[in-house]
């Protein structure tokens, strides 16, 4: 579970996250969508401790992260980064490891688990994501879908209790958006808490099973992606939808 309370950021003096009280329980999967600008990105980064807000508090079970907690310190920020884990929009994976060798580089030297366990761990991980058969690629080798993949693999091989993804469907076309979905309500029935930016609201209403829409900063609107895609309260949501009349 990840409690945040009147979360705060400023960047350069401007508030780009305005008081933003919100929870993310274990097998729920939350889409956070809005106009570019709103602060999406920026609330992803502080769930998981990459980045320092000013106000405001980030639980996670029993690790708190408070303002000023930046990027290296602290045990908060370790703890967190192993409860909650992020699958970045470029993925970042290790370009000279093969798949199997980016998703054990965790479980080996952050868990400490021996060469074994982790490969096996490994093993099942890819596995889980579709990819036994790739395991000896090189992420050159791999498709943007696949590489994205392994990025998620190598995420739950810290064996965390949520996973944030910032725009994982951006470079998919929509036959992998749609194994995409099935691969994340695998995860879901699972009990990870998954908080997915997107833009894509065939995504949303497919996997979410609530939408938030940040805008300025703020919660504009929540609840169950038929309310707030069909019937968004506020016309600021109609707009960006465009289902304003
Ligand atoms: P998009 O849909 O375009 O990805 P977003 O909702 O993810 O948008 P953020 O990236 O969170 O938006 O940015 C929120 C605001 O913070 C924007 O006005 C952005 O310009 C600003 N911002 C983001 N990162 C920085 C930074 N490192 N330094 C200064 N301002 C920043
Ligand atoms: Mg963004």
């Amino acid at each position: 579970m990840i409690e945040v309370k009147d979360l705060c950021k400023r960047y350069e003096g401007r508030m780009v996250l305005d008081g933003i009280s919100a929870s993310f329980g274990p097998g729920e999967v939350v889409a956070l969508v809005g106009p570019s600008g709103g602060g999406k990105s920026t609330l992803l980064r502080c769930l998981n401790g990459l980045e320092p807000f000013d106000a405001g508090t980030i639980r996670v079970g029993d690790d708190v992260l408070v303002p000023g907690a930046s990027r290296a310190s602290g045990a908060g920020v370790s703890n967190i980064r192993r409860r909650v884990g992020f699958v970045f929009q470029q993925w970042h994976l290790f370009a000279h490891r093969t798949a199997l060798g980016n998703v054990i580089e965790a479980p080996r030297h952050v868990r400490g688990l021996d060469a074994r366990s982790a490969t096996e761990l490994g093993r099942a991980l890819l596995a889980k994501v579709g990819l036994s058969h790739r395991e000896q690629a090189y992420p050159s080798e791999l498709s943007g879908g696949e590489q994205q993949r392994v990025a998620i693999a190598r995420a739950l091989a810290m064996e965390p209790e949520a996973l944030l993804l910032d725009e994982p469907t951006s470079a998919l076309d929509p036959e992998r958006v749609g194994e995409l979905v099935a691969l994340l309500s695998r995860l879901r029935e699972d009990g990870l808490t998954l908080v997915a930016v997107t833009h894509e609201m065939r995504f949303a209403r497919e996997l979410a099973s609530r939408v938030m829409v940040l805008h300025g900063g703020r919660i504009l609107e929540e609840g169950p992606p038929a309310q707030v895609l069909e019937r968004p309260r506020h016309e600021r949501t109609r707009t960006f939808l465009g289902l304003a009349r």
